[in-house]
């Protein structure tokens, strides 16, 4: 959720995303009086703030009208599928950025400086006829590579998991 919030603070500012955590973190629904109050904002903020957030879809409303005073009251609340939608588009989004850095990490062969861990591709290693640029020391295949791929794989695996659970529905 943290990083919904930042991505929503700098598509639309503080005040959106505090009207989108106080929904969220209230798990009702709540009126923009209500909203207003909590947040020490002007009703006017608040109304502009809900309608971007009606606007991309993650939070919805209900209006009824108030026995006592006539007047029409909205209670809103978070577009839940929505937000299960995005926030499972964005993992999606990781997933593949880390299947190419690991196709990345498995068509390459790495040679490493044993003295400053600079990492060259084979392609470069050679071009520097095997020696560090740097500092001149001979360099070595890269053992961690296959390190690093296994975490790739672990990580991947786990978030494909998350996408798996989320999309039926946790
Ligand atoms: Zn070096």
């Amino acid at each position: 959720m943290e990083q919904l919030y930042t991505f929503v603070e700098r598509l639309y500012g503080p005040d959106v995303r505090e009207v989108l955590r106080l929904l969220y973190e209230s798990r009702q629904e709540l009126t923009e009086e209500q909203l207003s109050e909590k947040m020490g904002a002007r009703p006017n903020d608040v109304r502009r703030a809900l309608n971007r957030l009606l606007e991309s879809g993650l939070v919805v409303y209900r209006r009824q009208r108030d026995p006592d005073t006539g007047k029409t009251v909205y209670y809103w609340r978070v577009n839940y599928e929505n937000l299960r939608n995005l926030l499972v588009s964005r993992k999606r989004l990781v997933i593949e950025k880390l299947r190419e850095r690991l196709e990345y990490e498995k068509e390459n062969v790495f040679f490493v400086c044993p003295n400053d861990g600079l990492r060259f591709t084979l392609d470069e290693a050679m071009e520097y006829n095997m020696i560090c640029p740097r500092c001149g020391t001979p360099l070595e295949p890269d053992e961690a590579r296959d390190a690093i791929i296994e975490v790739l794989e672990e990580v991947i695996a786990r978030l494909e998991e998350e996408v798996r659970r989320e999309a039926r529905g946790r």
